[in-house]
């Protein structure tokens, strides 16, 4: 193997400078006895790769690498394990939930719902809001949240739990109370008071109603979130995430990076994605534009695209919301749910999104769509396909998120027009919630084809995936296994849940480094493990490229690299 470099001969030249004069980089570090998985069809296995600065400046042997060794060069002996680029999460939500919550993840049954609802409300006597997220519908008897089961637990405090997908949220009786919410109260735009069959409202609040109870709920101060956002990120950093991709943001959330940076503290790379946010007052009247961008709006995210140009903190991406979820039958679908009826809400008409993604378009950005029912991704696709013929652009690379229930006769579109699919491995996870709510809803000929991430790639569209966290981990390799398998941690269902969507661990892979670069127009600095990319890598336990899938739940991250310095190491790394 020839080691590649950074240095190029036509720039030396080009600068006055000989090629025999030149002094090569000065190498801080260099990893031999690895087996690195590149990401790069030119060279996609190494032993050796060698750092300078926050730049990798050669991959290849081990020899080649130490003949570039300075006196003070660090020379890391990784024992033959497998390195592979640093994990990019395309879409997730940081800040995060504020550390004070009950996690209620994974709690699948009323008894340990409630049980981990008593533990934390007898530890926090103080707390005047009981607060969590995380629980599922297979949580309740029938599939069917209610505030009584709240009450029996705690009925002198206020209480409101979040559901996973935080789309939807259960408050107790008392928090019902305090937000004036009755039988008599009407449903808000673009959302839903769940009642019973008598009209009696039953706690759950799905999608804009939970805003009645949530403007009640006191916001944590500044300091408090900023000491979440720092535990998270560095939680982050110890699952081998190098990059995240922000599906939200708001000034807080600027707030937060920027102090961060300037602390030195950003162990990850962040890009933003400014909200789309909808009009105040409701539906609009005919065609008119939902989301009248002001020039001052425009003005403010321009501002922010070319004051942040990385490489820790970038912007250029808008996002929006053309539907909900499954599970609270909220996604827009063309046939009805199976069982429940009902086709969902398109939270747009599609005059109004064509406009509005055409207006983001022409001004250069990105636009990402969350998209999860067969309909709203057909949407999307047209507002996409508008935007183009009407603007005469190209190579936008607008995303479609989650795009878990598309039409098979829509998915030749995304190659040909260019639209990412950005989709979430966790949310194959065969648990509970997935096979006895989300699949039933849908009936097999949709389930069939839901959230299979082998439809894009055999499209020929670009696939990135991302965690959607904190409504899933956003582990990587927890995701990397889902994705393989299409199984539980427990390796239920055996040989996976609709199996024929399973990819392999190199396409995963792919889609967590390579394509999650190309989906934030990042792929000429990382991605893959090449010289004059940047320094991002990980390096893990075992060899998740050939062991047993079962296996790749018990690998662990032993060290992270961002830009060249470690932003994770394990206590055990040699
Ligand atoms: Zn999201």
């Amino acid at each position: 193997m020839t080691i590649m470099r950074t240095l190029c001969a036509a720039a030396l030249l080009t600068a006055g400078v000989s090629l025999t004069a030149a002094a090569p980089p000065h190498v801080d570090r260099i990893f031999v006895n690895a087996r690195i998985w590149t990401g790069d069809e030119a060279r996609p296995e190494a032993e050796a790769l060698a750092i300078s600065g926050d730049r990798i400046v050669a991959v290849g042997s081990a020899a080649e690498a130490k003949a570039l060794a300075a006196a003070d060069t660090v020379v890391v002996d990784l024992g033959g394990r497998r390195v592979v680029p640093g994990f990019n999460d395309a879409h997730l939500h940081f800040p995060g939930p504020p550390v004070n919550e009950i996690d209620l993840a994974g709690a699948d049954s009323l008894a340990e719902l409630q049980g981990r609802l008593r533990d934390y409300a007898k530890a926090h006597p103080a707390a005047t809001w009981v607060l969590g997220r995380g629980w599922g519908y297979s949580a309740f008897p029938g599939g069917k949240p209610d505030k009584k089961y709240l009450d029996e637990v705690v009925s002198d405090r206020l209480v409101y739990l979040s559901e996973r997908d935080g789309h939807m949220g259960l408050a107790n009786s008392r928090a019902l109370a305090i937000a004036g919410i009755t039988r008599a109260t009407p449903d808000p735009p673009n959302g839903r008071i769940v009642r019973d069959p008598g009209g009696e409202p039953t706690g759950e609040l799905q999608e804009a109603a939970q805003d009645l109870v949530g403007r009640h709920i006191p916001s944590s101060t500044f300091d408090e979130t900023y000491a979440a956002f720092r535990q998270h990120i560095d939680e982050a950093a110890s699952y081998g995430l190098t990059s995240v991709q922000n599906a939200s943001w708001s000034p807080t959330d600027q707030r937060l990076a920027e102090r961060a940076l300037a602390e030195g503290a950003l162990t990850l790379r962040f890009r933003f994605a400014v909200p789309i946010l909808p009009k105040e007052g409701g539906a609009p009247e005919g065609h008119v534009l939902k989301t009248p961008l002001t020039p001052a709006d425009l003005a403010n995210y321009r501002e922010l695209r070319d004051t942040f140009r990385g490489p820790l903190l970038t912007y250029g991406a808008i996002k929006g919301f053309v539907d909900g979820t499954v599970d609270a039958r909220t996604a827009a679908m063309f046939e009805p749910y199976v069982g429940a009826g009902g086709t969902g809400i398109p939270f747009w008409d599609q005059a109004d999104l064509n406009a509005t993604v055409a207006l983001y378009d022409r001004e250069g950005f990105q636009v990402l769509l969350h998209a999860v029912g067969d309909k709203a991704i057909h949407m999307a696709l047209d507002a996409y396909e508008y935007a183009a013929k009407t603007n005469g652009t190209s190579g936008r690379r607008h995303r479609i998120e989650h795009v878990e229930v598309p039409a098979l006769a829509d998915l030749p579109r995304f190659g040909r027009l260019g639209v990412l699919a950005v989709t979430q491995p966790m949310f194959a996870n065969p648990d509970a919630t997935t096979l006895g709510n989300f699949a039933v809803l849908l009936g097999p000929a949709r389930a069939a084809h839901a959230d299979s991430f082998t439809l894009f790639d055999d499209a020929g569209a670009v696939q990135a995936f991302g965690s959607d966290w904190p409504v899933f981990t956003n582990e990587p390799l927890k995701a990397i296994y889902c994705a393989v398998t299409r199984m539980t941690p427990e390796g239920t269902p055996a040989g996976g849940w609709y199996p024929l969507g399973r990819v392999s661990v190199e396409a995963a892979l792919r889609h967590y480094t390579r394509d999650a670069a190309y989906a934030s127009f990042d792929e000429a600095i990382k991605g893959t493990l090449s010289p004059g990319k940047l320094a991002d890598l990980v390096v893990l336990s075992d060899d998740i490229l050939g062991v047993p899938p079962a296996r790749i739940l018990k690998t662990r991250v032993l060290l992270t690299v961002m830009g060249g310095k470690d932003t994770y190491r394990a206590d055990d790394l040699r």
